[in-house]
């Protein structure tokens, strides 16, 4: 009997032991593409990153989830950016695009929103009173910011509230490439952080004023790099979910009223998101989000001052 728990607790240590070196190659792992001239994206476990390529160094747009993950990746974006992180920009407060942050050196400049930084003090306190302090985002803008550095042009812009209350772009001028941060999932059911100031009601709006921009491609929060026809397939989802979520509501119809009834359409090549017991960001979970909006049920955390909407 004892040499029999002996051979299963030897067995169960192996297999813990393959399932870490499973974890760690898959968190690891990234895969990367040329966007333009100067502009690569790197994809892994994560929301896609950003590099531009400038005659001083790189500029590196969100460093995914992990510590660990952001040092792989400044490795690789500094090679792929012509020399030492000169910028990094955080395009919103979520750990899966800022927890890579502390592999960088303490003074790195850190550039996103007032509202993301005030987001991130919020709602994921722990993780930057640790061996991240120091690491937050450190260049705070309200609307709009813009650096110059080695020959490039880095315009960063608040244009109104979607997946959270406070995510920025990026646009690489020169190269015509924008970053548009998780208020685009390209052909994914979106996360809606309705907590955090995000809003169905007011996305596509937002989404008309980042469309109003001069880009060729853009690189999403998560999926493939594509064009402005991408980023206008997803408006339409995001306008006709609104509209549905809009009317559901009105009409004093419950979730599951709400569920059921849902005759979507603009989703049909739409995958899902998820990670086991974590979350799962599918149909229903977009839907129950929208309707949680437009029925009043969830209302955004206050801070100190509201998220401001965009009229203009
Ligand atoms: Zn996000």
């Amino acid at each position: 009997m004892g040499r029999k728990v002996g051979v299963i607790a030897a067995v169960l240590t192996a297999l813990a032991g393959l399932l870490a070196v499973y974890l760690y190659n898959r968190i690891t792992f990234l895969d990367h593409d040329a966007v333009s001239d100067s502009v690569h994206v790197i994809y892994g476990v994560g929301g896609n990153v950003a590099v531009l390529r400038t005659q001083s160094g790189a500029v590196i747009v969100d460093t995914m989830a992990f510590p660990i993950q952001g040092r792989r990746i400044l490795d690789l974006a500094e090679r792929l950016g012509g020399g030492p992180t000169q910028a990094v920009v955080n395009t919103h407060y979520h750990a899966d695009h800022t927890h890579g942050n502390p592999a960088w050196p303490i003074g790195t400049r850190i550039v996103a929103t007032e509202r993301t930084r005030a987001y991130l003090e919020r709602f994921d306190p722990a993780f930057w009173e640790g061996s991240a302090a120091g690491s937050a985002p450190n260049e705070l803008f309200t609307d709009r910011h813009e650096l110059r550095i080695g020959g490039k042009t880095i315009r960063s812009f608040y244009l109104g509230r979607g997946h959270t209350g406070g995510d920025l772009v990026v646009l690489f001028v020169e190269d015509r490439v924008l970053h548009a941060g998780d208020l685009f999932f390209n052909r994914r059911y979106p996360n809606i952080d309705l907590e955090a100031g995000g809003s169905v009601q007011q996305w596509a709006e937002t989404l008309d004023r980042v469309l109003a921009l001069n880009f060729d491609k853009v690189i999403p929060g998560h999926g493939p790099v594509t064009d402005r026809a991408g980023l206008l397939e997803f408006q339409r989802f995001i306008a006709e979910l609104a509209e549905f979520a809009r009317e559901s509501a009105a009409a004093g119809k419950s979730l599951e009223e709400t569920l059921a009834a849902a005759d979507l359409e603009r989703d049909g090549a739409f995958e899902e998101m998820s990670i086991p017991f974590l979350f799962k960001f599918d149909r229903d979970f977009a839907i129950r989000r929208a309707w949680e909006e437009a029925s009043g049920i969830v209302q955004p955390v206050e801070l100190s001052a509201p998220a401001p909407a965009k009229n203009h």
